[in-house]
């Protein structure tokens, strides 16, 4: 990324270039603003950058980080609605329909078709005397997801309002169906898409984000760098910049509203308007301590993060059985074993298989932020005996579970990421896999308000919604909604991507 060499003066500062940040820049950019993204890191994307290695046999492979399938990307869907809003052509190649995501439990697999109807249909089949609780189930799912203004893309609804989305738990809602423990494993194992646990986590959350993945399941053909390139390159054209390297230090503010940054080596741009799209609470230590209520402050303060990432990435061989379908491998049939990682025996793992030659695999598993404790004040220590020694047999656990759950697979280990890889290069404090957990305590009426105390200052990313490459994308148009009218903005974006036209 080249940095800004021609110094116009903004009228708007993005602070974080993941999909949250660029979207928001490129929606303020269409409407006449002269956004300018400013990113701590070298490169642009966020959770969406990839990184490099060489394998064992030389081969240059290039790896995903966050974006290993994306939903609602059939023609006319949300995530293809925006992405043409945004003006780029993203390569996109389908998950298989009969077996999107294959979940592997002690009890039995479970192949999750594309379609809700199609769910309703395959969960009928594994649990026969069930069908009143699984119509309710996804009667409730569909109902969230258009009561959701923006999932919607409906300017009318009001559930944004809506305490029951946010008050009532997945968990809680399966007990009122009263779901048997088989239905109940059923509905939550692809719980971390969104990274929390079924008793914390509102249906505003769950059905968004499952309902995308299984509506229109899609690989990124190129993985995150197809998404990046064309974001900042249309950001570009439209007059908007980027600038990587740019660590902002904190938010400037004079008479009640927002006048700039101040970068971390003193350097000051002006701006009337500021976007943080950050982890809130990387947010909250940019802001002056009063830009929040102090209710809401310390409520965030407190609000947990996801539990911590560990990832394997590597290359696979005998995969031809298993390519088209992502793979859910799970300890226990209850999935909130998710939650709840150990330091031996197998480990859960989400194995991921993108197109593509050689055969990249990714497998990402849970780990407790406090296993890696002793290296809170240094950076990744990657040459560390004792902290390689700790990701081997993290490495370990996870291709036990693969040996187990995907005989015939076998993997080539190149590289694999903590909680600290998350923390260091996407500045998640707590490095959790979506950053602060989606969960009651951090939604609804307890969750980030995008607009501050100081005019012109907001607040954006995928702690202020729902996590994801979707969830994040809808809290940047969200927040540029909040500058620019919310309805007026969701009407627009309906007609200008009405698939039909
Ligand atoms: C391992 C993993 C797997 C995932 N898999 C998927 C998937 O398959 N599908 C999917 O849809 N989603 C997936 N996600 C989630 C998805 O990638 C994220 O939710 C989404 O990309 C977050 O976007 P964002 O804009 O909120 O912020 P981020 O991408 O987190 O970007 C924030 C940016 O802000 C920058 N920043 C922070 N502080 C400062 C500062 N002071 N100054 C300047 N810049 C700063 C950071 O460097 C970062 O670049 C995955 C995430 C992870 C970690």
């Amino acid at each position: 990324m080249t940095p800004n060499t021609e110094h116009r003066t903004p009228n708007v500062i993005v602070v974080g270039s993941g999909i949250s940040g660029l979207s928001a820049a490129i929606v303020l950019a269409l409407h006449g603003r002269r956004p300018l993204v400013l990113e701590a890191h070298n490169i642009a994307g966020g959770c969406m950058q990839m990184f490099a290695r060489r394998a064992p046999g030389g081969e240059l492979c290039r790896f995903d980080t966050g974006v290993h399938y994306v939903g609602s990307l059939y023609p006319g869907q949300l995530m293809w609605r925006l992405f043409r809003y945004l003006g780029i052509d993203v390569p996109t190649q389908p998950l298989r329909r009969e077996c999107l995501d294959r979940i592997s439990l002690p009890g039995g697999d479970f192949k999750v078709p594309v379609g809700w109807d199609a769910v309703g249909a395959a969960m009928r089949g594994q649990c026969p005397a069930e069908g009143a609780a699984i119509d309710g189930y996804i009667a409730t799912m569909k109902r969230v997801e258009g009561s959701l203004n923006w999932h919607a893309l409906d300017p009318d609804v009001e559930g944004a309002y809506d305490r029951e989305l946010y008050d009532l738990t997945i968990d809680g809602l399966l007990q009122r169906l009263g779901a048997s423990p088989r239905l109940r494993s059923l509905a939550l194992a692809q719980s971390s898409l969104y990274g929390a646990p079924a008793d914390r986590t509102p249906l505003a959350i769950h059905a968004p984000v499952v309902g995308s993945a299984i509506e229109g399941p899609h690989y990124v053909v190129g993985g995150g760098d197809a998404i990046t390139k064309p974001l900042v390159a249309r950001l570009r054209e439209l007059g908007g910049e980027l600038r990587a390297r740019a660590d902002v230090a904190r938010v400037l503010v004079e008479g009640g509203r927002v006048s700039g940054v101040e970068l971390a080596d003193g350097e000051v741009l002006h701006a009337d308007e500021v976007i943080l799209a950050l982890h809130p609470h990387a947010a909250a230590r940019l802001m002056p301590d009063d830009a929040w209520r102090s209710e809401l402050r310390r409520r965030l303060e407190r609000a947990p993060e996801c539990v911590g990432l560990f990832c394997v990435y590597g290359i696979a061989q005998g995969h031809e059985a298993y390519a088209g379908s992502n793979h859910y491998l799970l300890r226990d049939d209850d999935p909130d074993c998710f939650y709840r990682p150990g330091l031996d025996g197998p480990a859960d793992a989400i194995v991921n298989l993108p197109p593509g030659n050689p055969q990249l695999i990714s497998a990402m598993s849970s780990a407790r932020m406090e296993w890696f404790d002793k290296w809170q004040g240094t950076h990744t220590p990657r040459k560390d005996p004792e902290y390689r020694a700790l990701k081997q047999r993290l490495t370990d656990n996870v291709l036990a579970m693969i040996a187990q759950r995907m005989p015939g697979l076998r993997v080539t280990v190149v590289e694999s990421a903590t909680p600290l890889t998350l923390r260091d290069y996407a500045r998640y404090p707590g490095g959790g896999i979506y950053g602060l957990e989606p969960g009651i305590d951090a939604q609804g009426r307890n969750g980030v308000r995008r607009r501050t105390r100081y005019a012109g200052l907001y607040v954006t990313g995928a702690g202020t919604g729902t996590p994801g490459i979707l969830g994040a994308c809808v809290t940047g148009f969200a927040v540029a909604g909040s500058i620019l009218g919310t309805q007026a903005l969701i009407r627009e974006v309906r007609t200008a991507t009405d698939p039909t036209a």
